[in-house]
């Protein structure tokens, strides 16, 4: 077991060391500099590999009773050590099916494919972006492949889901994602029918240096340890771990776009809250870590929406977001606020997207991930079949002639471009896991929307300590969902979360398609 943990910290390291270059690539690196890290990340990343797949690491979990049949092991073993032994099995078969070759060109390709998707966006080109897709789509279906998905019971696309989210597949998923399709383009129609809120207080320009002035006493506000992390600036907010006691988000600034920049930063603060609390005896160990990419999302999206665009939050936050943008925002009131912020406009932009259209952007590209894998799309289609379910979900026209009509439509997001197919229904699986979290955190705190109302989230820290954080990696997320909740994934909860909160704040009457007040 010593020489096993001793092999997962160095692996951890260089991780670590990856996700160093990789997030200096996306907030300070110069444009030319691309080429040679994409060279530097493929090496490092061969290194790891050829770290973890060594036959000793094989011959030490068998010593240990992990096998693929039984990969905890021993049942002599403490239960900690057995959650440890599975989470190695499982990352050491993962990686023992992947040519050390097609490791290394993979990482190099992506490097590259990255480079080429952040040019094309800035020049609205997808032609100049498709030799890269195809390439990481064949990567993606080699390496599903690689894993035995894709000649049985389970489809190559269900390989791509389990990296992220372990034991859930797209037949899953469909079921779950026909039911928020079906309700919330409902709820949308709806609302489009009823009078919007005034938000034009938010059409003015908000200097980017008191953004991020105000973005830093906010983290402060709701308890990111700055000593323990940073914020930045890149193209695409995202949060990454470096170590236990150093863990980054990075938000995105448009001087007029207030908003953007502040949810961006309530999100990732979700995200690293969530790696700086796992408990002490899994730090530094490969269960130091998310559930899964949906448990993780149901932590950012819980304090971006349930905690970041409630009532009370800004009841207590309003105040120094006004002594912020003293003119901005001189005559704006803390509900009037609270209105705008959770104002349902469908946009062509997934990460600005208000809760209730949320979903159906994700549902879109679920569906055209689901085609582009199985084959059934060519990629030359994809901004065609792009523009077209956008108009079926959000009601939504793309311009062919728009000067941004790919910028704003198929490249808006980096996660096809580095190969990460099947990542996107893990934001919508996360409200779902968010919002049944949600639901026993109100039967044990009821008044924890009170508490937030006075800047107070110390009981609130502690809860998700104790019932989420405490188990790091340990439980699969169905597992981890059913110990906390004692229910399987459903899509009721968030579904009537979503129903009372727009509801009353369009006044929408339920079941009828108009509103009144
Ligand atoms: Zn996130």
């Amino acid at each position: 077991m010593e020489k096993l943990h001793a092999i997962d910290r160095e692996y951890r390291h260089l991780e670590r060391v990856i996700a160093a270059l990789q997030w200096d690539q996306e907030t300070y690196l110069p444009p030319r500099g691309v080429e040679e890290r994409a060279e530097q990340l493929a090496l490092l990343e061969g290194i790891a590999h050829r770290r973890l797949i060594e036959p000793e690491t094989g011959k030490l979990l068998a010593e240990a009773g992990a096998s693929a049949e039984n990969p905890r092991g021993d049942e002599s073993l403490p239960a900690l050590e057995r959650d440890f032994l599975r989470v190695m099995r499982r990352r050491y078969d993962r990686a023992v099916k992947l040519p050390p070759d097609f490791v290394t060109a993979s990482a190099r390709a992506e490097g590259l494919s990255q480079a080429a998707w952040a040019a094309a966006r800035h020049n609205n080109d997808f032609a100049a972006f498709l030799p890269h897709l195809k390439t990481m789509i064949d990567i993606a279906r080699t390496k599903a492949a690689y894993w035995g998905f894709g000649n049985g019971s389970q489809t190559l696309y269900d390989g791509l889901l389990d990296i992220y989210e372990p034991g859930m597949g797209e037949a899953e998923i469909s079921v779950l994602f026909a039911a928020l399709r079906d309700r919330l383009t409902a709820l949308l129609k709806k609302i489009q029918g009823c009078a919007p809120p005034d938000t034009s207080f938010l059409q003015q320009t908000f200097p980017i240096e008191q953004q991020a002035a105000f973005n830093q006493k906010l983290m402060d506000y709701i308890g990111f340890d700055c000593r323990r992390g940073r914020l930045d600036a890149s193209a695409h907010p995202f949060t990454t771990t470096l170590g236990p006691d150093d863990i980054r988000i990075t938000t995105r600034y448009f001087p007029g776009n207030l908003l953007s920049g502040i949810f961006s930063v309530i999100h990732e603060s979700g995200h690293a809250l969530y790696e700086m609390g796992f408990p002490p005896e899994l730090r530094g160990t490969c269960l130091a870590d998310g559930a899964s990419m949906a448990i993780h999302e149901s932590q950012s999206r819980f304090w971006e929406n349930v905690i970041g665009r409630s009532r009370p939050f800004w009841d207590g936050l309003f105040p120094l977001l006004r002594d912020s943008f003293p003119e901005q925002l001189a005559g704006v009131s803390a509900e009037h606020f609270y209105r705008a912020v959770n104002e349902v406009k469908p946009s062509l932009i997934r990460v600005d997207a208000d809760e209730v259209s949320y979903s159906l952007h994700v549902i879109l590209r679920f569906e055209l991930e689901q085609q582009l894998i199985a084959g059934a799309l060519e990629p030359e289609e994809l901004p065609a079949a792009w523009r077209e379910k956008t108009r079926e979900y959000l009601g939504l026209e793309i311009e062919t002639s728009s000067p941004r009509s790919d910028a704003d439509g198929v490249l808006q997001d980096i996660h096809w471009s580095m190969g990460s197919f099947g990542y996107f229904p893990s934001y919508v699986l996360g409200n779902l896991y968010g919002l049944q979290f949600t639901r026993k955190l109100r039967q044990d705190i009821p008044e924890f929307e009170n508490l937030a109302a006075a800047g107070n989230f110390a009981s609130l820290h502690n809860w998700l300590k104790d019932t989420i954080y405490r188990w790091g990696c340990r439980l699969e997320p169905a597992e981890l969902l059913r110990k906390i909740t004692g229910e399987p994934l459903r899509a009721e909860p968030f579904l009537d979360y979503i129903e009372t909160k727009y509801g009353a704040l369009y006044h929408v009457d339920k079941g009828q398609n108009f509103c009144h007040g």
